[in-house]
């Protein structure tokens, strides 16, 4: 990390660093965070300045902790993210974001006869190779990039 971008990490008190975010998916991730219902102070930055990427969106929520649940929602969306956790300015977990090998009620599945879309129940898939997901029901593949979280 460069001094740069280790000052914008040390300016929160308390919560998570979204960062490495593709900047076309920022808003997507924004809205999937729900960061207008916050109501502690939320950064939002596109088109920093990254070396990896060249240029990368970042969120900054404070007070906020993510579950493993949530963590699964941005991955899908986003699998190449990284979460930084701040607690009392201090940096005490940063972790690369991977797709779990099972999805549990995060995406709905695209068949419209499938059981799960039918019953008040539960989705499940199972992540094959790097980009689809198959319905654990129905056995109805889906990249990816056309998905649509439940
Ligand atoms: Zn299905």
């Amino acid at each position: 990390m460069s001094n740069k971008e280790q000052k914008l990490v040390a300016a929160l008190e308390n919560g998570t660093v979204i960062d490495h975010i593709p900047t076309d998916k920022l808003f997507t991730i924004a809205q999937l965070l729900e960061v207008s219902k916050c109501t502690e102070p939320v950064l939002i930055g596109n088109n920093l300045e990254s070396k990896m990427m060249g240029k990368k969106g970042l969120i900054k929520i404070s007070g906020k902790f993510f579950t493993e649940a949530e963590i699964s929602k941005l991955a899908v969306v986003c699998p190449n993210i990284r979460l930084v956790e701040i607690r009392n300015y201090e940096v005490v977990a940063k972790r690369q974001i991977t797709l779990p090998e099972t999805l549990t009620d995060i995406v709905k599945c695209a068949n419209p006869v499938c059981i799960t879309n039918n019953e008040p129940m539960k989705t499940v898939f199972y992540l094959k190779g790097t980009d689809t997901l198959k319905c654990r029901y129905c056995g109805k593949e889906q990249k990816l990039e056309n998905i649509k979280l439940k």
